[in-house]
């Protein structure tokens, strides 16, 4: 008897994808999502559209903090995974700072061999769930994929969630290579993305890695700062559990600088990696910044993050505004301003300076942020928080922007419109213009060689002025990104990993060709 396809349930995502495509398309499309894995020339493939990621309804969403996207089914993957042109040359991988295999996995994942996927995939790139679903990739992989100079490009992050998320609930079907103990003990100082990544990294080679993070969770951004909404908190406990399994020791409320120095550390491990990132909070400097209902992005996120303050049933309060404004343009304070709606603001605002080309935020964020109400004030500036009597917030003095030549960044220099101040009526007002670095490491680590910022300064191989001591992420670049923190966490491991065996963190110098030839033969 011959297998019937499976037939494509009505109204279920695959209906709707189907129903999107163009005509051409629809014999192709409709094989893939009843389950072959067809031979397609490049005509074809190019003519099937990019899907869409299923999405909570706005309305419904902007009331609670369950994830925003819903991920594909296993058909739209194997769908977008056939778009992709299995390029000569694959321009993705250039535009992915940690050079992730794109086409291998997406091959892999195409013709049906998702455990093939998720071996790949996860060799490149330690958190991918994490980086499906929070990476720019609108700047990355996708803006130099081939196949957005006509049309829309492959709808890499999307796949890499799919095929991370796989990974993450089938451990079982993954390679797993425990390697030798090479008998030494290094140190990674944060529990961000560079700290993880790193630390994954060294314990592939066998190191035993133990993990200092001051708070009482792990994480950094991700666990404290990138809501639940965005990022599922479970999401990153598994990547923690996962290192954990392999042998990552994590030691929490463990503050260096305070519980111990770095130097203390040195003593006892053979090698330490620094990746405390740049969590200080900048304020705006304006009068009035004292108010009771003034926050810093960063406590008001970690209150509702990290200490659960979303939920009533926790201990740890946090205001509930009627009227609350964001001051800044970035993900942070689209973070911010997204937390204030869903905590019951009736109106929750985005005052930024510059307009709305120049946002710095993920193009998507800015677009569900729209969707679910916000509002946003281009061109504005706050010159004063103005508090009433019992000295709580009750307004932002704002004044009005206009862009003028470019500034260092490249960027328009916004400027102020004389005689154009107004207020906005409000009851909070969150900081979000960004975080520098904290001194409370370095300054008691005189040997570490620091920036005039305070930022950490290393060699080409991420090792800082101390031997032993490398550091990467937002505490040597500056606020970043998730996954450039995770390329310095990968590159420092390397060359740890190199330290430690060989005594020196310099790549090996390339053979020359014929003493190369003349070795494998
Ligand atoms: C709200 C928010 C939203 C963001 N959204 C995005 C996004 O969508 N996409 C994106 O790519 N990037 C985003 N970013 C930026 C990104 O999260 C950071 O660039 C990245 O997390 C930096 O990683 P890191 O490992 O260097 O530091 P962090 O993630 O900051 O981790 C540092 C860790 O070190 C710990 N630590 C600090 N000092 C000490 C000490 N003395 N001893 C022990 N532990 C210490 C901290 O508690 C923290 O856990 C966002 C940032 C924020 C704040
Ligand atoms: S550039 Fe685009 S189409 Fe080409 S291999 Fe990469 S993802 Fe596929």
């Amino acid at each position: 008897m011959t297998e019937q396809p499976h037939p494509i349930a009505e109204a279920s995502p695959e209906a709707e994808a189907l129903a999107a495509q163009p005509e051409p398309a629809l014999d192709i499309v409709r094989r893939v999502l009843a389950g072959e894995h067809p031979t397609l020339i490049p005509k074809e493939r190019m003519s099937i559209d990019r899907i869409h990621m299923v999405e909570q309804d706005a309305g419904a969403r902007s009331a609670n903090f369950d994830e925003v996207n819903l991920g594909l089914t296993e058909g739209l993957a194997f769908l977008e995974a056939e778009r992709c042109l299995q390029c000569k040359k694959p321009t993705c991988i250039d535009g992915c700072p940690v050079r992730v295999n794109i086409p291998l996995f997406i091959e892999r994942l195409r013709d049906g061999d998702i455990a093939g996927a998720a071996d790949s995939l996860l060799s490149d790139n330690a958190l991918p769930c994490v980086t499906g679903r929070v990476c720019p990739q609108e700047t990355q992989c996708e803006q130099v994929c081939v196949r957005a100079k006509k049309g829309t490009p492959v709808a890499v992050g999307y796949l890499e969630r799919y095929v991370a998320d796989w990974a993450q609930a089938h451990p079982e079907a993954l390679s797993h290579d425990r390697p030798a103990r090479s008998g030494k003990a290094v140190a990674i100082v944060g529990s961000g993305p560079a700290g993880l990544t790193a630390a994954g990294e060294l314990a592939k080679h066998g190191h035993k890695v133990t993990v200092f993070e001051a708070f009482h969770a792990p994480g950094g951004v991700l666990i404290y700062g990138i809501p639940e909404f965005r990022l599922p908190k479970d999401i990153v406990q598994a990547e923690v559990d996962r290192l954990v399994a392999e042998g990552v020791v994590i030691e929490p409320n463990s503050i260096i600088g305070k519980t111990f120095t770095v130097a203390e550390l040195r003593e006892r491990f053979d090698a330490i990696f620094l990746a405390v990132g740049a969590g200080l909070p900048v304020f705006m400097g304006v009068p009035g910044e004292n108010f009771k209902g003034v926050y810093s992005a960063n406590e008001y996120l970690t209150r509702v993050n990290l200490m659960g303050a979303w939920d009533p049933i926790n201990d740890t309060p946090v205001l509930h505004g009627q009227r609350v404004v964001v001051v800044g343009g970035g993900n942070v304070a689209m973070d911010a301003v997204r937390t204030a709606k869903r905590l019951g603001a009736a109106e929750a605002t985005i005052v930024y300076r510059r307009g709305r080309e120049e946002l710095p935020a993920r193009a998507e964020e800015v677009h569900h942020a729209e969707q679910e109400g916000i509002r946003f004030d281009f061109l504005v500036a706050p010159v004063e928080v103005l508090g009433d009597e019992t000295g709580w917030v009750r307004a932002l003095r704002c004044v009005r922007m206009e862009l003028g030549e470019p500034d260092a960044s490249g960027r328009a220099r916004p400027k102020p419109v004389p005689g154009s101040e107004f207020e906005i009526p409000c009851e909070m007002v969150v900081v979000a213009i960004g975080t520098r670095s904290n001194p409370l490491l370095t300054s008691t680590a005189p040997d570490l060689t620091v920036s005039e910022y305070g930022y950490i300064e290393t060699d080409e191989h991420g090792m800082t002025s101390m031997p032993g001591v490398f550091a990467g992420g937002d505490i040597v670049r500056g606020a970043a990104t998730v996954i450039l923190a995770m390329g310095d966490g990968k590159r420092a491991a390397a060359a740890m990993d190199r330290w430690l065996t060989t005594g020196s963190a310099a790549e090996p110098e390339a053979m020359p060709e014929e003493q190369a030839v003349a070795t494998e033969v």
